[in-house]
């Protein structure tokens, strides 16, 4: 590592769990983000600030004026670009030793089987079930750790599903009928720092699987109600019956 890394990282190298060590795992790591929205946005922000050596953004949607809010990676001039290559700009300006792939499309089975032996953790920033179950799959078949996040009105929650392990459940573990438990996103109001605090969380937990320190966030989901900014912790166990990973 050179003089000006160590000086861009000082700040995290100077942590005993970091050190340099742990730096290079981060230059070393590839991660893949998909969905560039709400949530996606500070976790690219964050995972490109910290030194995650690559990522690979995943979204099929363009810029729109509502999405401004909360999607802080974009800005007004991004307007009708594609997402990917606005987060994609975003990233370069912050850190150019972080190396982006940008994939504007939704993926297929063959998509995600072609992307994701290469992958050491995945983050889920979607706003839709399908979507959701959809990565669960791949992570599990894959055996790619998996950092899921959601937000709506101003509820929050996070957890970290390494089903590769075999004793840690899946997404779908947890949500077997998931569905009806909590509605989709995508026509729900949601209030703008959330996806912050919340995304924030998804980055911090990459960062700890990808350098191996601390204990992630498996088997457990953590809830936020901000408007009381009430936390909770939520243990759950793997399903013996899961479709996915049982
Ligand atoms: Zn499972």
């Amino acid at each position: 590592m050179d003089d000006e890394l160590l000086l861009r990282y000082s700040r995290q190298i100077l942590l005993p769990e970091v050190d340099i060590n742990g730096q290079n795992k981060l230059a070393r790591s590839h991660v893949v983000i998909m969905g560039l929205g709400g949530l996606g946005s500070p976790i690219a922000m964050y995972l490109a600030a910290a030194g995650v050596g690559q990522i690979t953004l995943v979204d099929h949607d363009v810029v729109e004026l509502s999405n401004l809010q909360r999607q802080i990676i974009h800005s007004t001039e991004d307007l009708g670009r594609k997402k990917v290559k606005s987060a994609g700009n975003q990233i370069h300006s912050l850190n150019p030793n972080t190396k982006v792939n940008l994939v504007n499309e939704k993926l297929d089975e063959s998509g995600f089987d072609s992307l994701f032996p290469n992958v050491d953790a995945i983050v889920d920033a979607t706003d839709n079930f399908e979507s959701r179950f959809q990565i669960n799959h791949f992570s599990v078949k894959h055996s790619i750790p998996l950092i899921s996040g959601a937000a709506i009105r101003f509820e929050g929650q996070v957890s970290v599903f390494q089903a590769i392990k075999g004793v840690s459940p899946c997404y779908r573990c947890l949500y077997s009928d998931g569905i009806n438990i909590i509605e989709n996103c995508v026509d729900t109001g949601v209030i703008s720092p959330l996806l912050g605090i919340i995304g924030s969380i998804q980055a911090l937990e990459v960062l700890k699987i990808l350098m191996g320190i601390g204990e992630a966030l498996d088997g457990r989901l953590l809830l936020l109600d901000a408007l009381t900014m009430e936390w909770q912790t939520m243990k759950f166990q793997k399903d013996p019956k899961c479709p996915e990973c049982g």
